[in-house]
């Protein structure tokens, strides 16, 4: 199998796996007791929250709040802030942001919040003179993801921290970082962000474990009532085991990142360069140098995605067209058409998420079969004309 998904979900890292077998047997005790049985426990959680602080750097680990994945990091931090300022009615985020949070603004603005959602040019890059003059009096957010999904385009955060800073002061500035996390340096003091959410199981953690960093000067309303854990901010016995492996991935995604940047770019790079170069009506769907360094999101034009994927899939290539949340609906991706990608190629566009486990050889398999499985799927295409003559003007 050659899995070319990752920003959908990666492999557990062998260490982190071995990080939390010990709080799933021996040692299962609830971190919040009083004898010294849960010492280990409670133990664990604090090393993790160092971690996590290290890994975003934070100033201090009371900034770092474990939650259950990166769509519950996005809720607690847009509901939270909006709960605790209430009277600050208007929100702007980005029209290309992940379905946990679009829909989440979708809500709010059924609840009669103002949401000003911002446009991106053709290479997926926000428009800053939009953001510059959306931001008001009692704009409460503003919520920009730090890389694309689908496109791995990424967002210059400081650039709009300064551009919040300068126009309102008191306006919180959210950053989903889920498709950043482990691919590019994060920084939040240095990028000026009062909220980042991350996903363990983008950065080779298990499913079922995110972290929120909320800095020391921003309040929020807890999503989930009831005991004391993480700080009265997020009530439940905490989940020892994934928040220990979270932990751990942080530290090993820190300790590859060099990695991520240089070879797992360099494989990107080799696998987008073959599938431009080796077919015709293949065209690139992102900016090709601002974007994390294991992404691509190839348009094949006058085909359709899905029956790319089920060529692919009979090939042991794992891929995906549009976000792992939209893909099985024939709904083209929202990202694209944003980006005003042309209805040629917007229902035969796959995205490629490499990570640190891909190989030479895997990146030569797909650059080997990708122009026999276009090729098979031109012939059945109906557009024959368009496509002759895509082909003659290629030349
Ligand atoms: N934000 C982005 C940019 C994502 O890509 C995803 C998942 O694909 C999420 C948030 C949601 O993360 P989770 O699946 O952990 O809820």
């Amino acid at each position: 199998m050659i899995y070319l998904d990752n920003n959908a979900t990666t492999k557990i890292d062998e260490r982190v796996l071995e990080e939390m077998l010990p709080y799933m047997k021996e040692e299962y005790a609830n971190p919040s007791s009083m004898y010294d049985f849960s010492r280990k426990a409670h133990n664990a959680i604090k090393e993790a929250r160092v971690k996590i602080k290290d890994f975003v750097n934070a100033s201090t680990e009371r900034e770092i709040i474990f939650t259950s994945c990166g769509s519950e990091s996005a809720n607690m931090a847009i509901k939270g802030v909006i709960g605790y300022n209430r009277t600050k009615r208007h929100i702007i985020t980005t029209k290309v942001e992940h379905p946990c949070v679009l829909n989440t603004y979708k809500e709010l603005e059924k609840q009669g919040y103002e949401v000003d959602y911002i446009g991106v040019n053709s290479s997926g890059e926000l428009d800053l003179e939009e953001l510059k003059n959306k931001i008001r009096k009692d704009t409460a957010l503003v919520s920009v993801m730090w890389a694309n999904n689908e496109t791995g385009v990424i967002f210059p955060i400081k650039e709009i921290s300064e551009i919040i800073k300068t126009r309102n002061p008191e306006t919180k500035f959210f950053v989903d970082g889920v498709q950043a996390a482990g691919k590019i340096p994060m920084d939040v003091q240095e990028n000026g962000i009062d909220l980042l959410g991350i996903s363990g199981h983008k950065f080779h953690a298990p499913k079922g474990v995110g972290a929120l960093y909320i800095n020391s000067k921003t309040s929020i309303l807890p999503l989930i009532t009831g005991g004391h854990q993480e700080r009265g901010l997020r009530a439940g016995t905490e989940n020892v085991p994934y928040i220990a492996g979270i932990g751990k991935a942080a530290e090993l995604a820190a300790d590859s990142l060099d990695y991520e940047l240089s070879e797992v770019k360099r494989l990107r790079d080799k696998l987008e360069t073959g599938i431009l170069s080796n077919v015709f009506n293949a065209r690139l769907n992102t900016s090709i140098t601002n974007r994390v360094p294991n992404t691509t999101n190839i348009g094949f034009e006058y085909i359709e995605g899905e029956l790319i994927l089920l060529h692919l899939s009979d090939l042991g290539i794992c891929a995906s067209s549009g976000s792992a949340c939209t893909s099985g609906s024939l709904e083209p991706s929202h990202v694209l058409r944003a980006m005003g990608t042309p209805f040629t190629s917007l229902h035969g566009s796959i995205r490629f998420s490499l990570s640190k486990y891909t190989t030479e050889a895997d990146i030569d398999f797909v650059i080997e079969h990708m122009p026999e499985v276009i090729y098979k799927l031109n012939k059945i295409s109906p557009f024959q004309k368009e496509l002759e003559h895509l082909k003659a003007c290629k030349g």
